[in-house]
């Protein structure tokens, strides 16, 4: 089995180290951020991400409906270019199938993209096609823009920021739990529409960015807990977060607030999570969706949840990781 997915991105970010520097090299930022940013043109930067959507790891066919795999696979990528404060405008796709999938269901895949693109002014600009031995497999490329020197990075947090997130977590973990529990109950998209369809923070990072609101973003793909250490990590800081504060997805049916532990933990919300110096007036909300404070940026480079009885433990990111021992 290879390195646990966060262990071997470190060896391949170490063995990938570029030789020169960033104003040479083009690349302004490269691994280790939710796009890489590149300097192509004179006077702004563009953004670069790749994401792969995996049958049974990602998504299942008697799960999740065709145009859902295909809206969830570009969001992915949308999510990635919010995450900077960027706009997307090109996207290329590359398609494994295997022999025996229906064309329906490539077709209903295509629809489901090309509609998110749409709203997003995104354009499908090309991809390649092959035959898969097993299994769907689909990888997207996402090309984003941004005014130079204005990406907002993983790493500008400091000690003294405060750190909010937006909308609500853990609502797209919820169908996960609901889809596997023994249940039987049917789990319809329109109950979970975080998950099945989830709407990636275009407008809202690019008005942090604009505004100059946020010091470092990165977006909830793989739960608060796990996503913080990413841009603790990046920053070399820690963090308090107050466990009461974290706002949890209210879905399903009946209509339930979430478990603590699916919003600490949960992935695939496509949220911004984001830091903002003392002083800066961050409003209750922007573009149409709530933005939460739930902690602050530390010095000690440990992330801490505080609870209602006052407790104080150290959080250890528990959210997605590949090939995880
Ligand atoms: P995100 O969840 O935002 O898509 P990831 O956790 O997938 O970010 O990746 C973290 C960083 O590692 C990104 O900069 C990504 O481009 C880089 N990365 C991931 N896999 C590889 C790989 N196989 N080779 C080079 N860089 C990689
Ligand atoms: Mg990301």
């Amino acid at each position: 089995m290879p390195l646990p997915e966060k262990a071997l991105i470190d060896q391949i970010r170490r063995m990938a180290k570029p030789v020169s520097r960033p104003t040479h090299t083009g690349v302004l930022t490269g691994i280790g951020d939710d796009c890489a940013v590149l300097r192509l043109l004179p006077g702004q930067e563009s953004l670069v991400t790749t994401d792969f959507s995996l049958e049974g790891i990602h998504f299942r066919c008697d799960w999740h409906p065709p145009d859902s795999v295909g809206h969830r696979c570009l969001a992915r990528g949308l999510s990635d270019i919010a995450a900077m404060g960027g706009k997307p405008v090109a996207a290329f796709l590359s398609l494994a199938l295997p022999r025996d999938l229906p064309q329906a269901w490539v077709r209903q895949f295509v629809l489901g993209l090309v509609r998110l693109a749409k709203k997003f002014g995104v354009t499908l600009a090309g991809g390649d096609t092959a035959e898969s031995p097993d299994g769907i497999l689909a990888d997207i490329i996402v090309v984003g823009t941004a005014p130079k020197g204005k990406s907002v990075l993983r790493s500008g947090a400091r000690a003294g920021d405060r750190i909010f997130v937006s909308g609500e977590l853990g609502g797209s973990a919820a169908a996960i739990a609901q889809l596997r529990s023994k249940s039987k109950k049917k789990v319809s998209p329109g109950d979970f529409p975080r998950h099945f369809y989830p709407e990636p923070r275009i407008a809202l990072g690019r008005a942090l960015r604009a505004k100059g609101l946020a010091s470092a973003m990165i977006d909830t793909s793989d739960g608060l807990s796990t996503d913080l250490a990413h841009l603790c990590e990046e920053s070399g800081v820690g963090a308090e977060v107050d466990a009461e504060l974290i706002p949890r997805a209210r879905v399903g049916k009946p209509v339930r607030e979430v478990d603590r532990d699916l919003a600490l933990h949960g992935g695939e919300d496509y949220e911004l999570l984001f830091t903002a110096r003392p002083g800066k007036r961050i409003p209750s909300q922007i573009a149409g969706v709530s933005l939460t404070q739930i902690g602050q940026i530390t010095r000690s480079r440990k992330i801490f949840v505080r609870t209602r009885s006052a407790l104080k433990y150290e959080l250890k990111p528990r959210g997605w990781e590949h090939f995880r021992a």
